[in-house]
């Protein structure tokens, strides 16, 4: 007898049925699928999270994601524990880790959220494979990190396997029956004799931002209740608003999965108002550049829609990217939103335009530059909301009109028209009003000697003609 089919001989002799549930980017107990599948299956449940080395390696456990992850998985060991559970942690190759777990705990099956970058695509087939050798199944739940499953909606007729543009998906999203959000389980399971490793602390993380907010399901539950009482009401007038800061901050919640976007959705459709549209259709955004991803996981480095730039490298480059970085560009409404970066962790989205268009059109830099640095600061850095935002800025991806250049001055006029934005972040020209504090450079020299303030590291001019002559 093969050593699979003694395994399965030895299993139906079990009275107990268990189940591993891995879990990944769905740090969460509401609404999460393979857990209550899980649950209704087996007797006894193991929620398990790995420490994976790969991921480690790959320097994308930067120190903001960290901190906040260690806040989630305190969060959901709490939820598991008021539930007669908790969670089991461990370290190293998370496929390795996952089999000797199942072996340890003789499972029947193992649970997780499908995946959409490249790595979790190939992270669940080597999981797949290695469970099925050890006679034990693996059940990859969708709609899970997603509202809707990449895949699930398709351009009608035209043979490809994901949309390319943004509207004809909203509105097939829009239209697909929703999943109802499943209700946290009362009670959960767990063998008594499995051990786990010492949970990771916030703060035994060093380098993080001073304003990194918070993680944990509670906290993201309590910032959803709070934004659909007296937030999303004013979302439509207010998303581009700078100063405002009225967006709903849920987007490391979104990444880590202590919210989850079907029931996201759902709640801001039962709030209704022309401001719980507007927040669905950004959702839509997320779950948009995630079947891109999913259908190209390759875009993650690579341009979706190859534009054979000859981006700039050099010296004079590379003193330009590290005033961006720093925000000292000499633009004050770009230096303020690089600022809040560092700052925070987390930068408002009409900052994430006018900074990435700058570095990709102005400075024609390499989007991949600047998509690294947000990547290292983001607290939620995500490889599709991330990698394709910077490619639809760049314009090698899936923006229908890849040249258009957004102008800092003009973008600060519109979005900071009272300079409030800017005076927080850049307190060295606090005291000077707007509009002209937009346009420090336009200041008699006199009182411009007054601020501590650099000199624009580029012409706008000259910036926007070699950008259109490298793109003809
Ligand atoms: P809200 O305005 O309240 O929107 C609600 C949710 O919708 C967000 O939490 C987010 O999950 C989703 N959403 C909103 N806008 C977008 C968008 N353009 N694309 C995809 N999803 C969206 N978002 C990330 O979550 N992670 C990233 O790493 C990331 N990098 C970006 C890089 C660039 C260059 C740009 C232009 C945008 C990036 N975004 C990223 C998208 C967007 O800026 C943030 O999701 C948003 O600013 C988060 O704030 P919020 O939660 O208050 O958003």
């Amino acid at each position: 007898m093969g050593e699979t089919s003694a395994l399965k001989t030895a299993k139906t002799a079990k009275t107990e049925k268990t189940a591993v549930v891995l879990y990944t980017g769905d740090l969460r107990l509401h609404d999460h699928p393979p857990l209550r599948s899980a649950l209704a299956s087996c007797d006894r449940v193991v929620p398990l999270f790995v420490r994976d080395r790969a991921v480690e390696r790959s320097g994308f456990a930067a120190p903001n994601r960290l901190a906040f992850l260690a806040d989630c998985l305190a969060d959901l060991d709490a939820g598991l524990r008021e539930r007669g559970g908790r969670l089991v942690l461990r370290s190293g190759d998370v496929v390795d880790e996952v089999c000797a777990l199942a072996r340890e705990t003789d499972a029947d099956e193992v649970h997780l959220a499908a995946g959409v970058s490249g790595y979790a695509q190939s992270r669940e087939r080597r999981l797949r494979e290695a469970l099925r050798a050890q006679g034990c199944a693996l059940h990859a739940h969708d709609g899970v990190i997603t509202a809707v499953a990449p895949g699930a909606v398709l351009p009608r007729g035209s043979g490809s396997d994901h949309f390319a543009v943004f509207t004809p998906y909203l509105r097939r999203w829009s239209a697909l029956p929703p999943r109802e959000a499943l209700a946290a389980p009362r009670a959960v399971r767990v063998p008594e004799s499995i051990g786990s490793e010492e949970p990771p602390r916030r703060s035994a993380v060093t380098g993080t931002s001073p304003g990194l907010a918070p993680g944990g399901e509670a906290e993201a539950r309590r910032l959803l209740t709070r934004w659909l009482r007296s937030g999303v009401a004013r979302y439509e007038d207010t998303h581009d608003d700078l100063a405002a800061d009225a967006t709903s901050r849920l987007s490391p919640h979104l990444h880590f999965g202590t919210l989850s976007p079907v029931e996201a959705v759902q709640r801001a459709r039962a709030a209704g108002g022309p401001g719980a549209e507007a927040f669905v259709r950004q959702l839509c955004w997320r779950d948009f550049h995630h079947q891109v991803l999913a259908a190209r996981p390759a875009a993650a480095a690579e341009d979706y829609r190859p534009r054979h730039d000859r981006w700039r490298t050099g010296s004079a480059a590379e003193e330009e990217v590290q005033a961006w970085k720093d925000g000292r560009t000499g633009y004050p409404v770009v230096d303020a939103a690089m600022r809040q970066l560092r700052h925070e962790g987390w930068m408002h989205n009409r900052g994430r335009l006018l900074t990435a268009c700058f570095l990709t059109k102005t400075l024609y830099v390499d989007w991949r530059t600047g998509a690294r640095h947000f990547l290292d600061l983001l607290v939620d850095g995500d490889v599709a909301n991330n990698q394709l935002n910077w490619q639809w800025v760049a314009g090698t991806g899936t923006d229908t009109r890849p040249n258009r250049v957004l102008n800092p001055v003009r973008q600060a006029f519109r979005y900071d028209p009272r300079g409030r934005y800017v005076h927080r972040w850049v307190p060295e020209l606090a005291g000077l009003p707007a509009p002209r504090v937009h346009e420090p450079w336009r200041l008699p020299a006199e009182e411009r000697a007054r601020y501590d303030y650099p000199d624009p590291v580029v012409d706008l001019s000259d910036a926007q003609a070699r950008f259109h002559e490298a793109r003809q």
